[in-house]
């Protein structure tokens, strides 16, 4: 048969958890926290199981659900989407992510991506038959030439695809980003997909900086999100995406027909969490503590690094150490050393190399602490 993906394998995230269990190796690879989610949030869920919510959710969402995401955009973004029209409950970001672009993307239409990219983007862009324009960013500030972004948008870009805080890179675009992109897109048709699942996970008080914020670029974008990294249960696969109503009407022709909806009582035991804001809310403080404890066990390490602004992953350099390829480096580390991590130059384009590793630090301190003596000794 014909291939409709010839260049691509096995998506990095399942061949490094794969190695990590192999050689029994602490797991920093993959990003998934290795200690439970709420028992609060877990009786939830079981009461709305006790309570009848076993049959299929609404086409949208649970509207408890649908209702708590709408209130968060007020209290967080003093904004306002509706949960009838404009919020509709996936099955993670990853089928948010999938649907929007399988909804709008033909044949030669230009996608932008921003490389490292997440790796989800690029093959359902392809799939549609779409073209991956990359903008390739570098280590260690990952900064954006809107220079070059500009040189990069033409008749056939379809849609822009953004992601802050940044996976894998731990960077945060600027209110200046926001505006930079904004100029771009104005008075154009291009739409904008934004990917903010880590949108609670912000270091140092930085805010961040969601589309929603900026009225022009609001009007064109969807924003996805994902329950998993809000609250520690990447395995339930809830997230929601939002988006302007004739945006959102185009979204949900694809959705109804690729899922129609998804798990019924995990969507009603996570709109009850939600009565309480402190659920998200708490969750800058709760990984920053993760960090800095990460990042002073190993500040004598020989691995460089400037300090993750968002996200749960930090990007360590480790070109004092050695000159071997990320992905040959994170593979021995794994089995040498035991200790697993993301090689970067996945996500770039033609393999880059900036010699960095990414680590996961949504783990327990014990965990860390024992990562960290063994980063001590490489
Ligand atoms: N986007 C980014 C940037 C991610 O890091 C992830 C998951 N790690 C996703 C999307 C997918 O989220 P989900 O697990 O909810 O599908
Ligand atoms: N998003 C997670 C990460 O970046 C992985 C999700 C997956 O395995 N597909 O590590």
């Amino acid at each position: 048969y014909h291939s409709k993906l010839p260049n691509v394998g096995t998506t990095i995230f399942t061949v490094m958890s794969a190695l990590a269990k192999e050689h029994n190796a602490i797991n920093l690879s993959q990003g998934f926290p290795n200690y439970p989610s709420s028992e609060t949030l877990n009786e939830l869920v079981y009461d709305a199981m006790k309570n009848g919510y076993n049959q299929y959710a609404p086409m949208a969402g649970n509207l408890d659900l649908r209702m708590a995401v709408a209130n968060k955009f007020h209290l967080l973004y003093n904004t306002s989407y509706h949960p009838d029209t404009e919020i509709t409950v996936t099955a993670g970001a990853t089928q948010a992510i999938y649907t929007i672009i399988s909804a709008f993307i033909k044949p030669k239409d230009e996608v932008i991506i921003f490389k490292p990219a997440y790796d989800c983007y690029q093959p359902a862009i392809e799939v549609n038959g779409g073209k991956t324009v990359p903008v390739q960013l570098s280590a260690p500030d990952y900064k954006i030439n809107w220079d070059d972004v500009a040189s990069k948008i033409s008749s056939k870009t379809k849609m822009i695809i953004i992601n802050t805080p940044h996976n894998p890179s731990g960077t945060i675009w600027t209110k200046e980003d926001m505006l930079q992109l904004q100029k771009l897109t104005q008075n154009t048709n291009i739409i904008v997909l934004s990917d903010e699942v880590y949108e609670h996970i912000v270091f140092d008080s930085v805010e961040h900086h969601s589309v929603c914020k900026f009225p022009d670029l609001k009007s064109r974008s969807f924003i996805t999100a994902s329950f998993g990294k809000t609250f520690h249960n990447t395995g339930w696969k809830i997230g929601y995406c939002c988006a302007p109503q004739h945006l959102m009407e185009e979204f949900r022709k694809v959705h109804q027909f690729n899922v129609f909806s998804v798990n019924h009582p995990m969507q009603k035991g996570i709109a009850d969490y939600m009565a309480d804001s402190n659920t998200y809310q708490r969750l800058n403080d709760f990984f920053q503590q993760k960090r800095d404890l990460f990042l002073n066990l190993i500040s004598e390490s020989r691995f460089r690094f400037t300090p993750s602004k968002g996200t749960y992953f930090q990007v360590l350099d480790y070109s004092q150490i050695t000159d071997e390829h990320d992905v040959d480096f994170a593979k021995r580390l794994t089995k040498e050393f035991k200790i697993a991590s993301i090689p970067l130059s996945v996500f770039n384009e033609k393999g880059k190399d900036d010699k960095v590793l990414r680590f996961c630090f949504a783990k327990t301190d014990e965990t860390l602490i024992r990562a960290s003596e063994i980063l001590n000794q490489v």
